[in-house]
């Protein structure tokens, strides 16, 4: 118990999980040879609490239990205490190559989020709030890796979960039964990120529900990486650096990949069940964990924004170009892109609001840097590959570089600024190429929600300011109502 060292971590997946990767079950994540990045990714997160250097932002010391916990664990009381889990998240995805670790983060969104609903709930809350509490414990003891199962598979979006119309009843989780002991769950979620290597999941509601008949939908529970009927299939990681790129020291970028998880008739224990039937809060325990995580998103997006600035700006300067007026404008619409986002989140944090006592970062503030990053990234991407120009995509390969025919031509001719070495200028090529892949732009719109769900959320928080703006212009035109 305490602080899960990085090899206890890698040690403790090795628990009979069902994980399905490229049409193979797998016996081992921790050492399959993709899947072993993604759990160097997490890793780092337990490397931080190990670091001197770092141990300060990421622990936190608990008087309860008289030990250090993670910093995600620990429940903020204030804006300083959001403004710093910012921090630590940028700190960490810095430290993970621009992908954040993942190991509590997403996990302890959905924890609090959790919490927010069982005290909406008042009376009726408390066994809910009770439990969730005691397994916030549980995890400040063990510092286990939980990740957030919230997106349903949905089916026909236009109909309720509970629609007959609906081709079934199962695109949604839901309780198919309940007994003395506990609950059993049937669904499936998809696009779960770090599910096939953390130790348990939160499974939410992902959509706010309509009527009692969509009940059996209203549920919210933790379980084992390993519970039995839980079933795993792993998208394809895209890290793997190939034998055409130059070669950086790995052959696995840090990278993550995501899990449609089934839940095959799954039992969870009471302890371990946070919500059960009450459909009126399905609302307020989605939108509280879109709002954390979303923040989260913006905070492991500033040093991903830094990486597009970075490569953007030396892209420009290895092909000569950096002192053209239009290049110096594109690159300052990368800082005023990143500056934007950095400032937004920040505000964010300390432009908090209270939701049934826990302070969270301010919904309007948070939609806005979301919806901002997400937006404009094409903007950003295009930027950069304008910048860099067509070698991107037609430059020889590092195959080429080293075969001893064609090395001295490439050499010769594809050399722009004499500062720079050809080599150099070929590695940025790769860099910029694996940095402005489609992968990332999906993650970067849908990730923590479509765009769609930001404004939405923009539009409903922003009422009291609309109805401000409108009285104010309506008392200067001299209308009375
Ligand atoms: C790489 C990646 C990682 C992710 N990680 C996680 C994770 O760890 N945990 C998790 O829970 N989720 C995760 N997600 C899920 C993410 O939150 C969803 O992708 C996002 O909410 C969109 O849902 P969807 O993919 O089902 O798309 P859809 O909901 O199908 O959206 C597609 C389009 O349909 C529109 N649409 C949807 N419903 C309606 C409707 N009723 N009426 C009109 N238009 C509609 C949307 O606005 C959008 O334009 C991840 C996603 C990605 C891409």
């Amino acid at each position: 118990m305490g602080l899960m060292t990085p090899e206890e971590y890698k040690t403790s997946l090795n628990d009979g999980r069902i994980v399905y990767y490229k049409g193979r079950k797998i016996e081992n994540v921790a050492e399959d040879p993709d899947l072993k990045a993604c759990v160097e990714t997490v890793a780092v997160d337990y490397h931080m609490s190990e670091d001197p250097q770092y141990k300060d932002l990421a622990l936190v010391y608990d008087e309860e239990l008289g030990e250090n916990i993670s910093r995600y664990y620990y429940v903020p009381k204030n804006g300083e205490d959001l403004l710093k889990h910012l921090d630590l998240i940028i700190k960490a995805t810095e430290l993970g190559d621009g992908y954040i670790p993942l190991a509590h983060d997403i996990g302890a969104d959905a924890m609090n989020a959790i919490a927010i609903t069982a005290r909406s709930l008042g009376d009726a809350g408390k066994v809910y709030l009770e439990r969730i509490e005691k397994y916030r414990k549980y995890l400040q003891k063990t510092d286990k890796c939980v990740v957030a199962g919230v997106t349903d598979v949905k089916g026909d979006r236009h109909l309720r979960p509970s629609d007959p119309k609906q081709a079934h009843p199962d695109f949604n989780l839901r309780i198919v039964e309940k007994r003395k002991d506990g609950i059993v769950l049937r669904g499936a979620k998809v696009h779960i990120t770090g599910a096939a290597y953390c130790h348990e999941f939160f499974a939410i509601p992902c959509r706010a529900l309509s009527g009692p008949e969509d009940s059996d939908y209203a549920v919210a529970v933790a379980v084992p990486a390993n519970a039995k009927g839980i079933r795993q299939i792993v998208r394809p990681f895209h890290g793997r650096i190939s034998v055409d790129e130059f070669p950086v020291g790995s052959e696995l970028r840090r990278m993550h990949t995501d899990s449609l998880i089934i839940f095959d008739d799954v039992f969870v224990p009471w302890d371990r069940v946070f919500l059960c039937g009450e459909w009126q809060v399905a609302a307020t325990c989605v939108y509280n964990f879109a709002l954390m995580h979303r923040r989260t998103g913006c905070a492991y997006r500033i040093p991903m924004s830094e990486q597009l600035l970075g490569i953007a700006v030396a892209i420009a300067d290895y092909n000569g170009i950096s002192g053209a007026p239009h290049v110096k404008e594109k690159i300052t619409e990368i800082v005023i892109y990143l500056e934007t986002l950095t400032a937004l989140s920040r505000s964010a944090c300390l432009d908090y609001v209270m939701h049934a006592g826990i302070p969270v970062p301010n919904p309007i503030t948070t939609n806005i840097a979301k919806y901002h990053f997400a937006h404009n990234y094409h903007k950003i991407v295009e930027i950069i590959q304008d910048l860099a120009g067509g070698l991107l995509v037609t430059a020889p390969t590092y195959r080429d570089w080293q075969n001893p025919e064609t090395h001295a031509d490439i050499e010769k001719y594809l050399q722009a600024n004499p500062e720079v070495s050809t080599e150099n200028r070929l590695r940025m090529f790769d860099l910029v190429r694996r940095l402005t892949a489609g992968d990332l732009e999906t993650i970067c719109l849908h990730g923590e929600g479509s765009p769609f769900a930001e404004r939405m959320t923009i539009l409903m928080e922003a009422k009291k300011i609309i109805a401000k703006s409108k009285k104010l212009v309506e008392d200067m035109a001299g209308i009375k109502k």
